[in-house]
């Protein structure tokens, strides 16, 4: 495909983006945490290299910090401060992305120069910045179940488990001064560590292999035909859920739009997941734009502070054509942004879980409709919220119902634990199933999901876990306290003799040795070789990579792994997918576990039977009966859409009602309490429309050596909701010493 137009449109762009039109005053996004933006004066000995965009320092109260023009302002009357500097020779920005930037900081309810410095690379908010090289140790759990003595050993123990693994740097933010106790851990064998180093370009090295063109099927040249006419014409927002199976050739849409916008003379974003996770969708990309002359940038956790500075001013001049990235990547600033694709728009990692709390996928949305651009999301398994803004009609729904090539989904058994048990972590039919598969010279996949894990009581007799009677999440079950609770609204109860579903006793803890399943499998098939993937195996520079060129080039029989295995890989030869523990998931206590649950099973089933053989997958599970696995085996998506929106209606659980989840923590337990119930009387008696739910203790109720007690706001609109946070505002300046308020938007995972 030529073209030729993008290049006439880039000159053009050079001469707008050079010109900056200074006023007198300028509206700043200071690096600190207020809630608005401040004017400051522009000195005339400045207002030759000042533009929207442009970093500056600017004095704040006695201190000096960093902001960031955001718009131009008239001084009026007020006696405004001076800009003292503008410290890098361009600006980093443009005006659109400034008004996109402070209307995601107001939505998500976070200090707008902050949300900036969360925006643009890392290594720009401080006023003489260097790209610094770290390293750090990666700890992790061992097999080790029982519990250290020491509190605090426990604590971060704790920590450390619930995170499946943890840098160093993260747990000094969290505890201070933890050498002791880990190293007590370490020696004690509850926790172990690898040192890690930071990773270089793993993408520098891959090759450009050919792309060969496929004919488009019937389904996706309808697709794709929608996608090119939104694009045609004058620029629109056009929003496009694009539901297609697991290896139903969505990237062949992506790419078609993408060759469309860029012959309008227009720029792509394309965001997936974790950039580490997916390097045959990047070789693809580059592959494919290499060959098509396209200019592309890859946005990873790889670059230095430096190379992602370089690659930032590069988009920011219009000299890139294509930006894919990570989460952050969202912010990018393409001058002219024609197309957003977020491909597998269902993954988590879309959500930023600290500070800054956006939802990148959520703001391609906001994105697309500020610029007038095309967005598409793409899944096999869409999250909730958006199928049903497809139903509604806000997003406009293509569907790809079927493999490519005619190749089948793979066949899904279900296998009842409870008839297996004593057998080892792979009960007899796994294991058959993977020797006939081994025999065959085929491969497989083996996840064993270790998830945000939270004890709760489990029924060995039925599978039904115990949950709360007024927010139906799983009760968090502590051993030490002979206690099961919610952490929703702190409903709490003794744990009772027996099933209330089926009367049986066996009511267990749920947690299983998981460590030790390599070991297992290398001890039953000696002749398989084995691999395991997860963030310890990878945590080296290019082992993942590595890991995937392995399996591609068939020199790994079985690789286990955690939820990393099931994105989006695509290895021909996997005939066999089993998963260990599907109740792990099912369990945890959020209401959004059944879909998490579904979309991750969905996922690795995907992941079974891509070439010419027929796969198959086998799910253990103690709960045999239950309608998000009875969905997952029969790969009914708007089945399971279905059913699970009715039941978040009737509890007006997100798409039919708003969350905000807002935490309270500090030192002084008996201080965060009062407060947290001063937050919610004061929220109550302000609104009717929004539920109140709690104060109850946050999941993990003391972390980084504070204690955290949650307050849910739920709401059927988004106007009342507004209203309580715009009401927090105020009652945040009247919290009491040593008590921080953390308010999270459209939460995700409520830890
Ligand atoms: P998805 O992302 O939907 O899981 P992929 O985009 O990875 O699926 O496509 C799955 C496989 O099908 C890839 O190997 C791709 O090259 C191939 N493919 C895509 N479109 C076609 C087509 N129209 N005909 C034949 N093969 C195709
Ligand atoms: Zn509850």
């Amino acid at each position: 495909m030529a073209l030729p137009a993008v290049f006439c449109l880039r000159i053009f762009r050079l001469f707008v983006t050079s010109i900056t039109a200074p006023a007198r005053a300028a509206e700043i996004a200071v690096v600190a945490p207020l809630d608005k933006i401040l004017n400051y004066a522009i000195p005339a000995r400045l207002a030759d290299e000042i533009g929207i965009g442009s970093r500056v320092r600017v004095p704040l109260g006695r201190r000096q910090v960093v902001g960031y023009v955001m718009n131009w302002a008239e001084p009026g009357d007020a006696k405004l401060k001076d800009i003292l500097e503008v410290i890098d020779p361009h600006p980093l920005f443009h005006q659109k992305h400034a008004a996109f930037y402070l209307r995601a900081a107001r939505y998500y309810v976070y200090p707008p120069g902050q949300a900036v410095r969360t925006a643009l690379p890392a290594g720009l908010s401080a006023l003489d910045s260097k790209p610094t090289v770290l390293s750090d140790k990666l700890y992790r759990a061992t097999d080790r179940d029982e519990q250290p003595q020491g509190a605090r050993q426990r604590e971060i123990l704790d920590y450390v488990r619930t995170k499946n693994e943890c840098p160093l740097s993260q747990l000094r933010e969290t505890f201070s001064a933890p050498h002791a106790a880990l190293q007590r851990l370490v020696e004690l064998k509850f926790l172990q560590f690898e040192e890690i180093e930071r990773c270089r370009d793993p993408f520098a090295e891959i090759e450009v292999v050919e792309h060969c063109p496929v004919e488009l099927n019937a389904a996706q040249q309808v697709a794709v035909t929608a996608v090119q006419a939104a694009l045609d014409g004058p620029s629109t927002f056009a929003p496009f859920l694009l539901h297609g199976v697991t290896g139903s050739g969505k990237t062949e849409v992506y790419l078609r739009s993408i060759a469309k916008v860029l012959e309008t003379g227009r720029q792509a974003l394309v965001l997936v997941p974790e950039i580490a996770l997916t390097p045959q969708l990047v070789t693809r990309f580059r592959s494919w734009f290499q060959n098509h002359g396209v200019r592309l940038a890859v946005l990873h956790s790889g670059l230095s502070d430096g190379e992602r500075y370089d690659a930032w001013r590069q988009v920011a001049r219009g000299d890139v054509d294509v930006v894919i990235g990570a989460r952050s990547a969202v912010f990018a600033p393409l001058p002219e942004l024609g197309l957003i694709v977020v491909d597998e728009e269902h993954d988590g990692s879309y959500k930023q879980s600290e500070g800054f709390r956006y939802n990148a996928r959520d703001l391609a949305l906001m994105r697309g409709q500020m610029e007038e651009a095309v967005v598409i999301l793409g899944s096999a398994t869409p999250v909730l919220t958006s199928y049903q803004r497809s139903l509604g009609g806000q997003l406009t729904r293509l569907e790809l119902p079927e493999r490519t090539a005619e190749r089948p989904l793979p066949e899904v058994h279900l296998v009842d634990l409870s008839q297996h048990e004593g057998e080892s972590q792979l009960s007899e039919p796994l294991q058959s199933a993977m020797a006939e598969a081994l025999a065959a010279g085929e491969q497989a996949l083996l996840l064993l999901n270790r998830r945000g894990y939270a004890p709760f009581l489990l029924c060995h007799d039925c599978g039904a876990a115990l949950r709360c009677p007024n927010c139906d999440i799983t009760l968090t079950y502590s051993q030490v306290q002979s206690s099961l609770r919610c952490h929703y609204c702190d409903f709490h109860m003794r744990p009772p003799e027996s099933c209330d579903r089926c009367s049986g006793v066996r009511l267990l803890p749920e947690g299983m040795g998981t460590e030790r399943l390599e070991e297992e499998i290398r001890e039953l098939f000696p002749e398989a070789r084995v691999a395991r993937m997860d963030r310890d195996t990878t945590s080296r520079k290019g082992a993942h990579h590595r890991l995937i060129e392995q399996m591609s080039a068939r020199e790994i029989d079985v690789l286990i792994g955690t939820q990393m295995i099931a994105k989006g890989h695509d290895f021909p030869a996997v005939t066999l997918v089993g998963v260990l523990n599907a109740d792990t998931a099912l369990n945890l206590p959020d209401f959004r576990s059944a879909e998490r649950v579904f979309s991750l099973l969905s996922q690795v089933a995907g992941r079974a039977g891509r070439g010419d053989r027929p796969g198959r997958v086998m799910i253990q599970t103690y709960a045999v009966d239950n309608y998000a696995l009875d969905f997952v085996a029969r790969h009914d998506y708007q089945g399971f859409a279905a059913l699970e929106l009715s039941q978040r209606q009737v509890l007006a659980y997100p798409p039919f009602g708003y969350l905000v989840n807002l935490v309270l923590s500090g030192n002084d337990e008996a201080r965060v309490n009062r407060a947290a119930e001063q937050i919610s009387v004061n929220l109550t008696s302000g609104t009717s429309d929004a539920e109140v739910l709690g104060p109850a203790p946050c999941l993990l109720p003391r972390l980084r050596n504070k204690h955290r007690v949650q307050i849910l706001l739920k709401a059927k609109e988004r106007e009342p909701l507004r209203r309580q946070i715009e009401q927090l505002q105020r009652l945040r300046t009247q919290l009491p010493a040593g008590v921080v308020l953390t308010v999270d938007v459209d939460p995700v995972d409520m830890f």
